[in-house]
């Protein structure tokens, strides 16, 4: 059962914001109006809003306190992003060394994450509840782009925790009043796809979302079984890593209409997303900085490395934070948005690993398990015949043999594959953008 848009937007947002502490409702309405303000009153808002962080992080982050008089740096130094080069880059190897001087004395309400595993590098950290309202109500606003109303349907085709295996009571009733539905891309092989098109088909949403190669992998099926989908959705949005060109033309073909790219992770609240020209896609200033840089200096029109800062997360700050992803920042758009344009995305490239009967299992799989797995600093898949894997794992001090058995039983608990799992000492990233983490050969 899905609820008319007014009472999603007026009535239930507002509630669950009332009842959570989040700020949703407040930030629908907020980023629906910001993103049509001028680049210069969006600096603006940047500029306020990362004088706030900073003077916040100086004075309740020991981490920051300590690194900025370190510099001989007072807030007063920091106005504007330029001036973030003063600071040092924050790694995820930094985080899990400094956590605790890292958490704000004052963090207001927050939430434990986990995330970076499609950088190969999970991560456990805080999130505060402004970054928190802020990022959800972004996602919405790419829905939004690609013709999404609240109360519309959507199916989400993408991952969810299989370590828990469970879903609170209050977020699944509130998904069904909000038309959400949900299918797996953990298992994907003829069956699981004819049940995709199927209830696709069935319940008929208005947008579908879902991992750029989990979405190509059904449109492949689609156009090579001669399946159809039998009505035209408003768009489909990627989201989880790179959408390659051929990818997109597959599945917009297969779908018979749009797709609208879509980029963000959790840690340190990035996002950007496709508007109506498709030329890109618009980078969220009123969320985070994203400073985008080639040998430590800020580039545009050329592939630069990703260094933000979270404008929202008073838990813990994260200032000029290496995510991980890499783009090319370019220019503006014709639409009309303040927001600039992230010409072309990288850094996250998924791939499945395949049982011996051809199923396809996403990346993201790998990537939840170490949600909950403590210990894991880095870690690789490596496929070289179908059936089998050889888990590559970088481990410290908080990891123990035991987590090895628990990782193994997750992973032939739901596949029949052969896991050998290797502990090694490093894992080499290429400088490049084409980080993979799983490989084949
Ligand atoms: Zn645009």
């Amino acid at each position: 059962m899905a609820l008319p848009s007014f009472l999603i937007k007026d009535v239930i947002f507002p509630i669950t914001d009332t009842v959570s502490g989040l700020k949703v409702s407040y930030y629908n309405k907020f980023l629906k109006k910001s993103q049509w303000w001028t680049h210069e009153k969006l600096q603006e808002y940047q500029n306020k809003r990362l004088r706030i962080i900073i003077k916040h992080a100086y004075e309740t982050v020991p981490y920051y306190h300590q690194t900025m008089k370190k510099q001989k740096l007072k807030p007063e130094n920091i106005k504007q992003p330029d001036d973030l080069k003063k600071l040092p880059i924050l790694t995820k190897q930094n985080i899990r060394q400094h956590r605790q001087q890292l958490q704000s004395t004052k963090p207001g309400k927050y939430k434990q994450n986990a995330t970076g595993g499609s950088t190969g590098e999970p991560l456990n950290y805080i999130v505060g509840y402004d970054s928190l309202s802020i990022g959800i109500s972004a996602m919405y606003r790419a829905w939004h782009e690609a013709g999404y109303q609240f109360g519309d349907k959507i199916i989400t085709i993408g991952g969810r925790s299989i370590v828990s295996g469970k879903k609170a009571f209050s977020k699944k009733a509130k998904d069904t009043l909000e038309g959400q539905h949900f299918l797996s891309a953990f298992s994907m092989n003829d069956k699981t796809m004819l049940k995709c098109v199927n209830e696709i088909n069935k319940i008929k949403p208005t947008v579908i979302r879902g991992y750029a190669c989990a979405l190509n992998e059904l449109a492949k099926y689609i156009e090579q079984e001669n399946k159809e989908i039998t009505y035209k959705p408003k768009g489909i949005v990627t989201t989880a890593e790179k959408l390659f060109p051929k990818q997109r033309q597959n599945i917009e073909n297969a779908f018979g209409t749009k797709v609208f790219d879509n980029y963000g992770a959790r840690d340190g609240n990035p996002n950007a997303f496709e508007c109506k020209e498709h030329t890109g896609l618009h980078y969220s200033m009123e969320l985070a900085i994203i400073e985008s840089l080639k040998d430590n200096e800020p580039v545009q029109d050329e592939p630069g490395e990703f260094i933000v800062t979270d404008l929202h997360n008073h838990a813990l700050p994260f200032i000029r934070y290496q995510v991980g992803d890499r783009g090319i920042m370019n220019g503006s758009c014709s639409c009309g948005r303040g927001l600039p344009l992230i010409k072309e995305l990288s850094g996250r490239i998924q791939d499945f690993v395949e049982t011996e009967d051809g199923t396809k299992i996403h990346g993201e799989f790998f990537s939840h398990i170490f949600w909950d797995t403590p210990g894991i600093e880095q870690f690789q898949i490596y496929q070289k015949k179908k059936g089998s894997i050889e888990l590559r794992l970088v481990a410290n001090k908080d990891f123990n043999e035991k987590q090895i058995e628990k990782v193994k039983t997750i992973i032939t608990k739901n596949f029949p594959l052969e896991v050998k799992i290797k502990l090694v000492n490093k894992i080499n990233k290429p400088s490049s953008s084409k980080y993979r983490i799983i490989t084949k050969g």
